[in-house]
């Protein structure tokens, strides 16, 4: 692992959210996606991070839920928070790449992934992960979304480059419809998800972070790097977020 990694992780793993997102939003695609609360239930939070959808989704499902992430540090700490709220026996941890996840097919009632699919890209995303899923089962996934058709030259340049599949919610819709899913329904997230629930304890976690790594100019790149993403976001926030598309996959 670069010594980037290792920092980014050790920047992000104190805090309860690694993106945008809120309980709120978690509840309201739970609403849409129409699904019961049941024990029985086999639900699976992909790119979980330190576990924000992941107890969410156990307190509204009544389900255990199982924590898929690659780094082990932040499932440390989705342990460590699941003990804390009593939910333990609910949530198992599951050290593995959203490439190559280990369920057997037709296995999940529910794929959950908030701000984490794009590790593989949307398509690559909706089409390995569909035979996890029971028929009729419920994926729901966050992934930036311009809220616009025209948008500022330099907001559409940087993310075009950073992230080549953004794209309108209408084409998202689409590339669901493609990869064989029902779509169900969709929102975006508010500005609240982006900056109270995410920007604003990332902010406030840089004093500590840069102390913790004594000042090092590498610790100051990527704060200065973090910095330029939320203010990125501050001024183009009309523009994009993240969508919350919730859909069921269609038998075969
Ligand atoms: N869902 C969490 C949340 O909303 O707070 C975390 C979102 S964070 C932006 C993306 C997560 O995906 C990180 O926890 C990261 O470790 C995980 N991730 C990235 N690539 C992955 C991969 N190939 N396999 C499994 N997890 C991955």
């Amino acid at each position: 692992m670069t010594d980037d990694m290792q920092l980014l992780i050790d920047l992000h793993q104190p805090n309860d959210r690694q993106g945008p997102g809120s309980d709120a939003a978690t509840e309201m695609a739970v609403k849409l996606a129409g699904v019961q609360a049941d024990p029985g239930l086999k639900v699976a939070d992909i790119g979980c991070g330190t576990g924000a959808a992941t107890f969410c989704l156990a307190r509204h499902l009544g389900a255990s839920v199982t924590a898929v992430d690659f780094l082990p540090e932040f499932l440390a700490k989705l342990n460590r928070r699941a003990q804390d709220l009593g939910l333990a026996a609910q949530v198992q941890t599951l050290e593995a790449s959203m490439e190559e996840l280990p369920f057997d097919d037709a296995s999940l009632d529910v794929i959950w992934s908030e701000g984490a699919i794009y590790n593989i890209g949307f398509e690559n995303g909706l089409l390995a992960w569909r035979r996890f899923l029971k028929p009729g089962g419920v994926l729901a996934v966050s992934e930036l979304t311009w809220l616009t058709d025209q948008r500022p030259e330099p907001l559409t340049r940087h993310w075009d480059a950073a992230y080549p599949e953004v794209a309108t919610a209408g084409q998202k819709i689409r590339q669901i419809e493609t990869a064989g899913y029902e779509p169900v329904g969709y929102f975006p997230l508010g500005t609240d998800c982006w900056m109270e629930n995410y920007y604003l304890p990332l902010q406030r976690s840089f004093p500590a972070f840069l102390d913790r790594h004594g000042h090092s100019e590498q610790a100051k790149a990527i704060v200065d790097a973090e910095q330029a993403e939320i203010t990125l976001y501050e001024t183009y926030s009309d523009f994009v977020s993240y969508g919350f598309y919730v859909a069921r996959r269609l038998p075969d």
